[in-house]
């Protein structure tokens, strides 16, 4: 049996057409690398989140919008962007449990940065205004699967596991990033600038983020199936472990 992953969407919130959204090459990251998505619309209900959570045996947090400040105790700056408060509050609560219950999860971009936050953590809310030193992470119109920075991977991290490189060249589509990491996690990789392209868990059997979006770089950089296939792998563990 192929182990559900539970895909986070992201919600247009526009009153007119409220929808939810998922870019369909993070569906076929998941379907081409062992996995079966199913995507988890929001909710705030408890009961309805361990429902979702009976179901996957993973998690996978996709990127989009950027996250309230208040929720890592600061007040929101003028260049921070959009905002989608009812999915940060489903991710959290999410996260949260999934967490008790040692469930493997994966972020990207901002699944990473929600993670981080939901574990405790902090973030630059526009790295243009808070990290003057910054280079160019969100380049404009350059193509989802060009790389635009290097990263540099520390050896002693799964993700160095995974990769199997110390550097890698990423894409790169954010202004937020992570600034503290959340107890419990590591930070990963780095960009030429300092800022922090991946954390993981100490203490959980599988829990990553990276800044960037492997999943629009699957073809000119196979090694990032990697990811998918180590959040799968780590699914159908936790799955065969729940039925044992
Ligand atoms: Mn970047």
């Amino acid at each position: 049996m192929k182990p559900l992953i539970g895909v986070i969407p992201s919600r247009i919130c526009n009153e007119a057409t409220d929808s939810y959204q998922v870019r369909a090459v993070n569906l076929a990251a998941i379907t081409q690398n062992g996995g079966t998505p199913l995507i988890l619309p929001y909710t705030e209900d408890p009961a309805m989140a361990e429902s979702y959570l009976s179901l996957v045996s993973g998690l996978y947090f996709t990127g989009g919008c950027d996250i309230q400040p208040e929720l890592f105790d600061e007040t929101p700056i003028p260049t921070l962007g959009e905002l989608c408060p009812s999915r940060d509050a489903f991710e959290i609560l999410l996260y949260q449990k999934a967490a008790g219950m040692d469930m493997p999860m994966l972020g990207i971009c901002r699944g990473v940065q929600i993670m981080n936050v939901a574990a405790g953590g902090s973030l630059y809310q526009d790295l243009g205004a808070q990290k003057p030193n910054a280079m160019v992470h969100s380049p404009r119109g350059v193509g989802r699967a060009l790389p635009s920075h290097t990263i540099q991977v520390d050896p002693g991290s799964r993700l160095y596991t995974l990769m199997d490189a110390e550097t890698l060249a990423v894409n790169s589509f954010h202004h937020e990033a992570v600034k503290e990491p959340a107890p419990g996690y590591r930070v990963t990789a780095w960009a030429p600038d300092g800022v922090i392209e991946g954390i993981e868990s100490t203490e959980l059997t599988f829990s990553l983020g990276v800044q960037w979006h492997p999943e629009d770089m699957l073809q000119s950089a196979p090694v990032f199936a990697e990811l998918y296939k180590a959040l799968i792998a780590a699914a159908a563990e936790y799955l065969r472990k729940q039925n044992a």
